[in-house]
């Protein structure tokens, strides 16, 4: 044998490893630690499909036939972001040519659209909650109802928020009832300790039977100012921008317009919740309160970047001039007709071969109104293809119930209805 030529089995070096994996698209840097890895695991040979599966990691565009509008795992509410690549005047007063506040421009559009006098933006509704805590009741009692002393999900438990801010929670009431007594009685023993009432609409769960709240109207009439976290970001229960009455599943579903109306203080909502935009924190209400929280330390460490700005603002201009139903995703999915849906499942069962178009519920999801559906459409198929489903190029999310798979149409972009029925018309992915 001539020393030149290496031994059969002898594995290959990593870089020719790595510069095989070229076509996959990664970066060269990513490729050579795969190939590495798939040497020292003794298997080359599996360089390939570790690439493959590197590439599954990375974030990607999903189509979401879950059927649930705003899925948590999926971004929640899906928005169209196009933004050159040029300079914007986050911070700068074009009128004066000075430095401006980067609150401005988005703060004066959320306060128009909720009926406030003021408001600014965070990057989550978490983060509005606690700079509100921590800006107007540090160190002072905020008087919350035991049945609203609730986890919202993803750790945002409300005493430990509490907590965290420096504010004391001064639970009242019982699990299920509390009353405005309740409330009175807990501040008038506190006396000036007590900075807040907060109400924390319990998103993602219900208590029914023998249940009582207070309203925030009530709650208005008490000696200190009330802060209502809504989390969901309705703007408006009578949802003009749909040009009909609101759909039956948004009933009891609280709004910023109407919580303020009623006498909140400040109101907190989620951005990419029923709003429809970027993930966002929003605080909107009474300007002195406003400028607390945007005067706080915290509102720095806190501040959304110019790509979410430009998003909120975009969403607010949607609402403004009333085309909502039609250029925000969520909205334009909530306002889909149902005999739509079920000329689009149809359709893409005859162009598949395959499937069998079905009535279906969809969920607003996000914790927003729970417990209830709306009506959709979608496509039933006998066997469990959620693996093939997500392989594909872009990924097709669904759900399985007794060995079958459903695909709802609610939450699918009609653009994506060709994808879908090539995926639908091959048991595997390509590739
Ligand atoms: C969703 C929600 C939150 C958390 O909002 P994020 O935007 O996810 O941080 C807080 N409070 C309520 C009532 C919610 O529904």
């Amino acid at each position: 044998m001539r020393s030149s030529e290496p031994p059969a089995n002898r594995p290959p070096s990593v870089d020719v490893l790595a510069r095989s994996l070229a076509p996959t698209g990664l970066p060269h840097a990513v490729c050579v630690d795969i190939a590495r890895d798939a040497i020292a695991a003794g298997d080359p040979a599996s360089a390939t499909q570790r690439a493959l599966d590197f590439s599954r990691t990375l974030l990607m565009p999903v189509i979401n036939a879950t059927g649930v509008l705003l899925h948590t795992n999926l971004g929640r509410a899906p928005i169209a972001v196009a933004q050159p690549a040029r300079p914007i005047n986050v911070e700068f007063d074009l009128a004066t040519g000075e430095r401006g506040s980067r609150q401005t421009a988005v703060g004066q559009l959320y306060a128009k659209l909720c009926g406030a006098e003021a408001a600014m933006v965070v990057n989550n509704n978490a983060a509005a909650v606690m700079l509100v805590l921590a800006a107007l009741a540090y160190d002072r009692g905020v008087v919350v109802s035991r049945g609203e002393s609730v986890e919202i999900g993803g750790a945002f438990r409300v005493p430990e928020v509490m907590e965290q801010s420096g504010a004391t929670l001064v639970d009242v009431g019982t699990t299920n009832r509390t009353r405005l007594s309740d409330y009175a009685r807990a501040i008038s023993r506190a006396g000036a300790n007590v900075a807040l009432a907060m109400k924390v609409h319990p998103s993602n769960f219900r208590v029914e039977g023998f249940v009582e709240d207070t309203s925030i109207a009530e709650l208005a009439t008490l000696s200190v100012p009330v802060v209502a976290d809504i989390g969901s970001g309705l703007i408006d229960s009578n949802c003009p921008w749909l040009g009909g009455p609101p759909p039956a599943w948004l009933a009891g579903e609280p709004a910023a317009r109407q919580s303020l109306e009623a006498g909140a203080a400040l109101v907190t909502f989620s951005g990419d919740k029923l709003l429809g935009g970027p993930q966002a924190g929003i605080i909107v209400g009474r300007r002195d309160c406003v400028e607390r929280c945007a005067r706080h330390p915290l509102a720095r460490a806190l501040r959304p970047g110019g790509l979410v700005l430009a998003a909120l603002q975009a969403t607010a201009l949607a609402y403004l001039d009333r085309s909502a139903a039609s250029t925000i995703p969520f909205w334009r999915m909530v306002a889909t007709p149902l005999a739509e849906l079920e000329q689009r499942a149809i359709a893409i069962c005859s162009t598949a071969g395959t499937g069998r178009p079905a009535a279906m519920q969809a969920l607003p999801g996000a914790g927003s109104a729970p417990g209830v559906s709306m009506p959709s459409y979608g496509i039933i198929i006998d066997a469990d293809r959620l693996v093939a489903l997500r392989s594909w190029p872009t990924p097709i999310i669904a759900r399985v119930r007794e060995g079958r798979t459903y695909l709802d149409l609610r939450s699918v972009e009609s653009g994506d209805d060709g994808a879908v029925a090539e995926a639908l018309a091959s048991p595997t992915a390509p590739g």
